[in-house]
């Protein structure tokens, strides 16, 4: 096994990465350099690294392959105990990772420091799966049978993650898998290859054998297909746009493997006319905002009860207005930067389209430049009232700090805005009525529903997806996240030492 020193890990200058293969730190064969860029002031390349080829991604599955008969064969508890380990050494340098996450992708040290925590508890949670991950007994139909389930692993894995949640989705994806006996192939965002890194290194200096958790840093299809596409891959776990999980999903299923597939989301905030309004607004900006609105479960749609919504907007703007923008790394920053230029772009070309089809622009909407933010990727945070549903900000993930305000007088129709898009992630409902808030639950169609809290977030212990094209596959986080990377095994045992006379059974 190499030492974790194997990459570099400075703090000033460009760190150089290499891809984990086999437990060895190598350099890529592809064709081009992964660079990872501070969005908060793109002069500062953090790291760098020759881009995986075809060839090492195979390598990585080729190590995998090799590694998965001694790692199934660790009983689960002691496989567990490697994450135990894990936890342990993320904690001693969870302020040291959270500052690498904001100084990557860019969210405040406050929102990086929420995600290692995330992150760790998500760890802790699969590792006292170790001592769960059995399966059931059940009564048979006839005497001195036992009928029992084993579960079991699939074998190899890969993982393909996105930039946004670099550090917690990297967790709720790995450790299951690992603790389930599966060897495991990681592709991260090419956008976020440092922290990768760094999470490789902690389960290198944990003790995980060599070859159950190799690292590609690759760009696109060129490494993601082989993850997707090769024959010895027995389940795929994704995370990303819509437009990527949608092919993964068609490439994985067209093989009949496993596939889960977590995508994007447009989710709806409502807020009823008797909502306790401070709390509705502290959730709504921080659904909207917070991450720059770089989340699959941003708040990008408020629905308002007409009864509150001029004074609630004009809070909102308020604290738009309010926020300070900037590096994540200093004091009292509120807003980080998008993650790249085509992100900003994208984010521009969004409210651009929103001015063009006719909704009101209240505040925000340019790219912000200011003292110390000129070369980074800032976006004022931006809020379109008079939106109606079928215009193209109604329905398109923006993945930026933009809101889209609606106003309704009555349930049903909020209720019908809420649901008209291809998305179903994530809702919330504002409300005192408790009957509304059931209503609403019921007749949400997303995956995850929050009453009184904002559309953000999740715990390891309950399932986190959606449902319509934010979701296909089984549900991540919680037992679901360990069911996907396992299959039972049913055991029928006859200890009557007799021929069987029932025909039945
Ligand atoms: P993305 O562009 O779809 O990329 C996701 C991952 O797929 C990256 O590792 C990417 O690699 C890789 N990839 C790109 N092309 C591929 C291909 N042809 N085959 C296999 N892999 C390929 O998404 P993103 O921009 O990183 O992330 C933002 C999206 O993720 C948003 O839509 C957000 O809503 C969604 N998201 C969803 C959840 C959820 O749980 N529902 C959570 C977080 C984020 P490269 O980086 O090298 O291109």
């Amino acid at each position: 096994m190499a030492t974790a020193t194997a990459t570099q890990t400075k703090t000033a200058g460009t760190v150089g990465l290499k891809q984990f293969i086999d437990g060895r730190w190598t350099q890529g064969t592809g064709k081009n350099e992964i660079r990872s860029v501070n969005p908060a002031d793109t002069r500062q390349v953090l790291a760098q690294c020759r881009g995986a080829s075809r060839q090492d991604a195979l390598r990585a599955l080729e190590a995998a392959q090799k590694a998965f008969p001694r790692w199934r064969a660790v009983p689960a508890p002691s496989r567990a105990r490697i994450i135990e380990k894990v936890v342990h050494l993320a904690r001693e340098r969870k302020e040291e990772l959270a500052r690498i996450l904001t100084l990557e992708e860019g969210k405040i040290f406050p929102e990086a420091l929420g995600e290692l925590e995330k992150g760790i508890n998500l760890l802790e949670w699969y590792a006292g799966e170790g001592l769960r991950f059995m399966g059931h007994t059940a009564p048979s139909e006839l005497p001195k049978n036992l009928l029992f389930t084993v579960r079991e692993p699939l074998g190899i894995v890969s993982a393909i993650t996105p930039w946004n949640f670099p550090w917690a989705i990297l967790c709720w994806k790995i450790a299951p898998a690992l603790v389930a006996g599966n060897t495991v192939v990681l592709k991260p965002s090419s956008l976020t290859p440092w922290l990768a890194v760094e999470f490789v290194k902690l389960f290198e200096s944990a003790g995980l054998p060599q070859g159950a958790l190799n690292l590609v840093i690759g760009a696109g299809s060129e490494v993601g297909d082989v993850l997707v596409e090769d024959e010895r891959i027995e389940a795929v776990s994704f995370t990303g746009s819509n437009e990527v999980g949608v092919r993964v999903h068609a490439l994985a299923g067209k093989r009949g493997v496993r596939v889960t597939c977590e995508m994007g989301g447009k989710n709806p905030c409502l807020v009823w006319k008797d909502a306790d309004l401070e709390l509705a607004l502290a959730g709504i900006v921080k659904g909207a905002f917070g991450s720059t609105g770089q989340r699959c479960t941003a708040t990008s749609r408020l629905i308002l009860h007409e009864e509150v919504a001029d004074s609630l907007v004009w809070q909102i703007v308020e604290f738009a207005g309010s926020l300070k923008i900037g590096d994540g790394l200093k004091p009292g920053i509120g807003l980080g930067p998008l993650i790249d230029a085509n992100q900003l772009h994208a984010v521009l070309k969004w409210i651009e389209i929103g001015k063009k089809e006719g909704a009101k622009i209240l505040c925000g909407g340019k790219r912000f430049t200011a003292e110390g933010c000129r070369n980074g990727w800032f976006v004022e945070p931006t809020v379109f009232d008079q939106v109606t549903p079928s215009m193209k900000i109604a329905q398109e993930e923006i993945f930026g700090p933009v809101l889209s305000v609606f106003r309704v007088r009555d349930f049903e129709e909020a209720v019908r805005i809420s649901n008209h898009t291809r998305f179903g992630l994530t809702s919330a409902i504002y409300t005192q009525n408790l009957s509304l808030a059931l209503r609403f639950i019921e007749e949400s169609q997303v995956g995850m529903v929050h009453v009184n809290s904002p559309t953000i977030g999740g715990e390891a212990q309950v399932p986190f997806g959606g449902v319509k094209a934010s979701g296909v596959g089984e549900r991540e986080m919680a037992k679901e996240g360990i069911l996907f990377f396992s299959k039972p095994k049913t055991v029928f045992l006859d200890y009557t030492g007799k021929k069987r006379e029932s025909n039945i059974y």
